[in-house]
């Protein structure tokens, strides 16, 4: 499992930020620690107030492996994919 900030270095973050003009803010989810508790939805949920249905952030769920043998241990692995709307 790759360390935190491991795919953003500190040079590139300081580098970015005395670059002059307006700051672009982003959002980082790392998806070794993505649990699927969807909170990140709820919360996008209640501070936009969208109506029931009317989603802008899902989770979705993505099963990745096969079972080859009923006798072996499943070769299975599940991640969730945050998918924020980026506005
Ligand atoms: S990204 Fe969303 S679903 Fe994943 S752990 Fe964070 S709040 Fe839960």
């Amino acid at each position: 499992m790759p360390e935190l900030g491991a795919f953003v270095q500190d040079e590139v973050i300081a580098a970015s930020l005395k670059k002059p003009g307006p700051k672009q803010l982003t959002l980082w989810v790392d998806l070794e620690y993505c649990v699927g508790c969807h909170a990140c939805t709820m919360a996008c949920k209640g501070e936009n107030n969208t109506p029931v249905g009317v989603d802008f952030n899902r989770v979705i769920e993505v099963e990745v492996g096969a079972f080859t043998d009923s006798k072996e241990k499943p070769d299975l692995r599940v991640y969730f994919v945050p998918m924020p709307c980026m506005h």
